[in-house]
């Protein structure tokens, strides 16, 4: 696992900042990225071991989570799929997820929290109010008669090296991930939008901000006059409007977790 730690006697100084700009009434609305999920071992796309990285049998992961190729080539999906996403239950939440649950739990999180993730780790630390802005690979649908399918049922199949097929209709079964190409949920962009604009604190942790329209959402909270707080290892396009960056995932929710208890 990469650390990305800064300095201590710095990151200090900008922690007590982050008290004291956090806002009491926890008029605040998070965002996660696949970054959080890197220190449950859960590789990221654009991070230093991303995914993106390198390509997979020759093919962009980009190509590979479209919808029409998945149409096309289910069976390159579900090989690719296979390797991370069907094998969730091998990792667990970690420091950052337990973190902003307990942020949650506190009442220090007014807006709840917005991930790009599909891996239900928030979930699982115990996060109750999530929005998932790309879906969740915890449920499926037949894409012909559309009943409804969970992970448990499905992964299994998808282990075993097969395309997961409708047990009553024989159709193609699809996860409820939001592959590229196809549109978010008008009701969770309708909650990002009403989240981010009143919300005072905008709080951006492991994205790198590229995927739209997810990365528009935090943007909100500062054009509605509200402050943006960043942790990635990577620069982002939205840093010049951040109060402040961090730039260590773990090394943030350690100090979250020490000011809570
Ligand atoms: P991304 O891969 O584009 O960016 C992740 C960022 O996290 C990178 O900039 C990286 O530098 C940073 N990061 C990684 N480890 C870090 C650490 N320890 N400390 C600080 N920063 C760290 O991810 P994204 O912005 O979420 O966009 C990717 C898209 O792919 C999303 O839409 C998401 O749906 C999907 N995805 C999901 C998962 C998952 O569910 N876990 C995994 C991969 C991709």
């Amino acid at each position: 696992m990469d650390s990305y730690r800064e300095d201590e006697a710095l990151f200090k100084e900008k922690f007590e900042r982050f008290k004291e700009i956090y806002p009491k009434d926890g008029r605040v609305a998070v965002f996660t990225g696949a970054g959080v999920s890197t220190l449950s071992g859960i590789p990221d796309f654009r991070g230093s071991h991303g995914v993106y990285n390198s390509p997979w049998h020759g093919l962009s992961v980009e190509e590979v989570l479209s919808l029409d190729f998945f149409y096309e080539h289910p069976e390159v999906f579900y090989a690719w799929a296979e390797e991370v996403w069907y094998h969730l239950e091998d990792y667990e939440p970690n420091i950052v997820h337990k973190a902003l649950a307990k942020l949650e739990a506190e009442g220090m999180m007014g807006f709840g929290l917005f991930t790009q993730n599909i891996d239900f780790m928030h979930q699982r630390a115990g996060s109750k109010r999530v929005y998932e802005l790309h879906g969740s690979a915890a449920t499926a649908y037949c894409t012909n008669c559309h009943s409804f399918h969970k992970y448990e049922e499905i992964a299994p199949i998808v282990r075993e090296g097969k395309v997961p097929r409708c047990s009553q209709c024989g159709g193609l079964i699809k996860p409820d991930i939001v592959f590229y190409g196809e549109a978010l949920s008008s009701s969770v962009i309708r909650q990002a939008e009403i989240s981010f604009s009143q919300a005072s604190l905008a709080l951006v942790m492991g994205s790198s901000l590229t995927v739209y329209p997810a990365a528009a959402f935090p943007r909100l909270t500062k054009m509605s006059g509200g402050k943006t707080v960043i942790i990635n290892a990577q620069h982002t396009d939205q840093d010049a409007d951040a109060t402040l960056c961090f730039k260590d995932l773990g090394q943030f929710s350690q100090a979250l977790l020490d000011w809570l208890t």
